[in-house]
């Protein structure tokens, strides 16, 4: 009974705060690009958890690095110091060339700690009049549930009856460089535009230079950029970070996600002294935060990333991936887009069928996709599948969307 899936979705259904985007499938295990559901059954997750396993499930590397931490010390509150701590900042921030890393567990808690050092480095280094400080952000953009993250969604749903909402945060449309500079050029006291290379929400690609705009932009107005890779970094989109793509260095850099390898919750701030060092000690804490157990996990699942080559990968398999998604009939498909292994496409919307009724019968036959807003299916593999693994899955994804 326990391994049966309708009990098991009926079960978290009853007891567990509902979550209607869920496919109903339940997995109970997981290895590399492939999972199990209860019944035996066989599936390619085509989600990586969104994008949290590049790696691949149950990485052996990083697993094993997790239970080796997990009998020697798992966590100090940093009331006191642990080797680990420094070993992985001194890894980390070598790895991507920054000063420091802030060390905290979800993704929506870097962002948020990245809107505060570039509020305090408002006032304390460009001249911001205090309680005056404003960050941008861009419509479409998703960076978590909380009350501040809610605050710049265009999403209504997630919206309506949560408010008040945080001041401060203004809002420009996505891959608008125009719109940006307007904003910035009229406005002193704007201190940060916080942004996605590529906005997971819809999958949407910017238009080249969107990101070189974006920096020079930023730097003529003296406004920081917080770079949100939390889903596009550690080599999903075929760079270690998305920015790379356009050799451009954002002042901030949240990362999340992948940078456990999927074993637990981890996520960064990278930024340099001028800006972190805006924090003075005592004034952030985090109980989880860089705790042994996360430092040697997130240390274990960089160098998976780097050894494997994970962003080579998906840079080569992605536009193999992307040409043999040309194959799907123009009628059901309007548009195809990405970079490296995160991709989308968008259905045609008069379609006779829904985009729900696409994924289920995708799942069907073994691949499970994620149903993103709107008319877009994506399709995000672990960044350890093999060339024939992502043929082979690919044939079942145009032959699945062809018969409708
Ligand atoms: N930023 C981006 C771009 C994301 O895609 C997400 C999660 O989907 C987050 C932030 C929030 O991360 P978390 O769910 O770990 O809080």
């Amino acid at each position: 009974e326990a391994n049966d899936s309708r009990f098991i979705i009926e079960r978290e259904q009853r007891y567990g705060v509902h979550h209607t985007d869920s496919l109903p499938i339940s997995i109970t295990r997981g290895q590399g690009i492939y999972l199990w559901d209860g019944e035996g059954k066989r599936y390619v997750d085509f989600t990586s958890a969104f994008s949290a396993v590049n790696q691949g499930h149950c990485h052996p590397k990083i697993v094993s690095a997790l239970q080796k931490q997990a009998s020697i010390l798992t966590i100090t509150g940093r009331a006191f110091y642990a080797e680990t701590l420094g070993e992985y900042a001194q890894y980390i921030t070598s790895l991507f060339g920054y000063d420091k890393v802030l060390p905290v567990s979800s993704g929506v808690e870097a962002g948020d700690m990245a809107c505060k050092i570039a509020r305090r480095w408002g006032y304390l280094k460009k001249g911001i009049p205090d309680n005056e400080a404003k960050i941008v952000f861009a419509e479409g953009n998703y960076w978590g549930r909380t009350l501040a993250a809610i605050s710049t969604s265009t999403d209504p749903k997630c919206k309506k009856f949560y408010g008040p909402y945080m001041p401060g945060f203004l809002l420009i449309p996505y891959d608008d460089l125009h719109a940006l500079e307007n904003l910035l050029k009229d406005d002193p006291n704007i201190c940060g535009f916080m942004v996605e290379p590529i906005q997971g929400e819809r999958g949407r690609v910017p238009s080249p230079g969107y990101l070189k705009g974006v920096r020079y932009i930023c730097t003529k107005y003296n406004v920081l950029w917080i770079d949100d890779e939390i889903q596009t970094g550690l080599g999903r989109t075929g760079k270690l970070l998305a920015a790379d793509h356009e050799s451009v260095k954002p002042d901030l850099v949240c990362l999340g996600k992948a940078l456990s390898g999927g074993v637990m919750a981890i996520s960064a701030v990278l930024a340099n002294d001028e800006t972190i060092l805006c924090l003075e000690p005592g004034e952030h804490f985090s109980t989880y935060g860089g705790n042994p157990l996360a430092c040697k996990v997130a240390i274990s699942a960089l160098k998976v990333t780097i050894d494997e080559g994970l962003a080579e990968n998906a840079l080569r398999l992605g536009k193999i991936f992307r040409k043999e998604l040309e194959k799907i009939s123009k009628s059901i498909v309007t548009e195809i887009r990405g970079k490296g292994l995160m991709n989308s496409i968008v259905l045609k919307e008069d379609l006779k069928t829904t985009p729900i009724k696409i994924c289920l019968k995708l799942r069907d036959n073994g691949i499970i996709p994620i149903q993103a807003a709107d008319n877009v299916i994506r399709f995000m593999p672990p960044l350890v599948i093999t060339e024939e693994q992502l043929m082979e899955a690919t044939k079942i994804i145009v032959t699945t969307i062809n018969s409708f």
